[in-house]
């Protein structure tokens, strides 16, 4: 059976690839696999060089194609010339204040690019059946003890998911903590820059320490206000919940009186991670 770990570059799934590369969860991984959007922050393509120097397996990454351009290609100016998969942008409506768009950039832009690789990976050509009750893959995915709501069984048969750091009670302090006691470099979130899966401590921090990412974040925000094609005439889609431009939000403020931050969700098990 293959052993390949679903890589985001974030704080869980690098402390998975690390404490691999150490011998602390076995057996050895052939490789990771990374999905790449084309729309991480830069701090995470850095990260991503940092672990392919230190892990003893490869890093493979695969891609969906890229989402920033995309949502620049159905947008705006340019709306009805490309189909968005949609992030999970918030959108206001004449009758409701707040909703969600479905999201659909997950699928199209992480899992199925990896199962693509992972089809390629143990053999099967495209269309061919594994045989019939056999575990060809074992896909391992970062999440920890405190995400343990997002756990969820693989949608192909032949391949199975492991949560290491759930076996072995792990939260995402636990990473950090393990990281810094094997003096590593401790990753940022990964996600999209203009993923509206950040509180606003995330949002807060992205301004003053990554502005260039808070600005392309700005920029597709301002860009998808009136969404694509096929979405219904004057909705309007935004990054933030508050339902006004993201460059317009006292972020400052809002980080400050946050008490919790019910918006802190993530990609299923793919993302963020
Ligand atoms: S990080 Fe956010 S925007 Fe990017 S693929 Fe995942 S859910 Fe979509």
């Amino acid at each position: 059976m293959l052993h390949i770990i679903s890589l985001g570059a974030g704080v869980q799934s690098s402390t998975v690839a690390l404490m691999a590369a150490h011998g602390e969860i076995t057996p050895m991984p052939e490789c990771a696999i990374f999905a790449d959007t084309h729309a991480e922050p830069q701090h995470i393509y850095d990260y991503l060089d940092y672990l392919d120097e230190l892990l003893p397996f490869p890093i493979i990454k695969v891609s969906g194609g890229d989402m920033r351009q995309m949502i620049v290609d159905s947008c705006g100016d340019n709306k009805g010339n490309a189909r968005l998969a949609t992030a999970p942008f918030f959108v206001k409506t004449e009758k409701a204040k707040e909703g969600r768009v479905r999201r659909q950039c997950t699928r199209e832009f992480k899992v199925t690019p990896i199962e693509r690789k992972l089809r390629e990976l143990v053999g099967l050509k495209k269309g061919e059946r594994a045989p019939r009750g056999e575990i060809l893959a074992q896909q391992w995915i970062g999440i920890s003890m405190d995400e343990i709501t997002r756990m969820k069984d693989a949608r192909i048969k032949w391949a199975k998911h492991r949560w290491p750091l759930i076996e072995l009670k792990m939260t995402r302090l636990h990473c950090l903590k393990w990281m810094k006691e094997h003096g590593y470099k401790q990753p940022a979130k990964s996600a999209c820059t203009f993923c509206p899966y950040r509180s606003d401590k995330d949002w807060f921090k992205m301004k003053n320490e990554d502005p260039v990412s808070f600005a392309d974040a700005v920029a597709i925000d301002n860009h998808i206000r009136a969404g694509a094609s096929g979405m219904k005439e004057g909705n309007e889609l935004y990054i933030h919940r508050s339902l006004k431009p993201l460059e317009e939000v006292d972020l400052q403020h809002l980080s400050n009186t946050a008490q919790f931050d019910m918006f802190e969700e993530e990609c299923d098990g793919m993302c963020g991670v």
